[in-house]
């Protein structure tokens, strides 16, 4: 499906609130996004109402329209949204956004109407190409080697402290066994987040190791600067993000 459009959707929406919902989702505002990490949103505003339970209003339903969804992806991406606005106007209450409550409406849908509504979409390699970043820009990269074998990455701001800050708190712990830098600017490292947090992305280094082929290795002035220990940081791991949230 090339060229959502506003109208477009709108037409989804009313087909599927007849089909689907008996007409009773009142009509929503619909925005198109450019974003990178979502293929469709419900958001809305919250308000104590007056029995004192939390009521939800001013509804925008949001659809992505950076990656490029087959026609069934994309009406499949408009109901799960309607699911949470439907969930939301009629207060239902569950222990999270895709809860026991979504997933029996999901369900209820995907087998009374045919539809393949999931609460993740993880897409193709070319849709998760097209969710990344491909400006060159350089960055600093971090190759986190541990002693169990594995090892992971972390993206530095270009400034020298934080660099040196990063490097004596994760040598820090015991697992780590080396730490590397390197400036890139392969777009590969535009999908990571840009910080000076202690964190590291856990990759193997088959996944990672092509796109610094051509990267400039900062030398090994750093331990030199870093005999004095200020940084008490604890660090986490987290997995890079290879699906969409819906
Ligand atoms: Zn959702």
């Amino acid at each position: 499906m090339m060229n959502i459009t506003i109208p477009y959707v709108k037409v989804k929406f009313d087909e599927f609130n007849r089909l689907i919902f008996s007409g009773r989702l009142p009509e929503i505002q619909v925005q198109l996004s450019n974003a990178k990490t979502f293929l469709g949103q419900c958001v809305c505003k919250k308000r104590l109402a007056a029995d004192g339970r939390p009521e939800y209003y001013d509804f925008k339903l949001k659809i992505n329209t950076r990656i490029t969804l087959s026609d069934q992806e994309l009406e499949d991406t408009i109901i799960h949204e309607m699911i949470h606005y439907y969930i939301a106007l009629n207060r239902l209450e569950d222990v999270s956004s895709h809860g026991p409550v979504f997933i029996r409406l999901m369900n209820e849908i995907n087998r009374n109407f045919h539809r393949h509504i999931s609460v993740s979409f993880r897409g193709t390699q070319a849709q998760r190409e097209e969710a990344v970043d491909t400006r060159s820009r350089y960055h600093v990269v971090a190759v986190v080697l541990f002693a169990d074998g594995s090892s992971g990455i972390k993206v530095l701001p270009r400034i020298l402290p934080k660099i040196l800050n990063y490097h004596r708190g994760i040598l820090k712990d015991k697992r780590v066994s080396q730490v590397q830098f390197y400036m890139s600017n392969h777009p590969f490292f535009n999908r990571f987040p840009c910080s000076s947090a202690l964190k590291v992305h856990l990759l193997k280094q088959s996944d990672f190791i092509d796109y610094l082929c051509d990267a400039q290795k900062i030398e090994d002035i750093l331990p030199v600067l870093c005999s004095s220990s200020k940084i008490t940081g604890r660090y986490s791991f987290s997995s890079i993000r290879s699906s969409f949230n819906v």
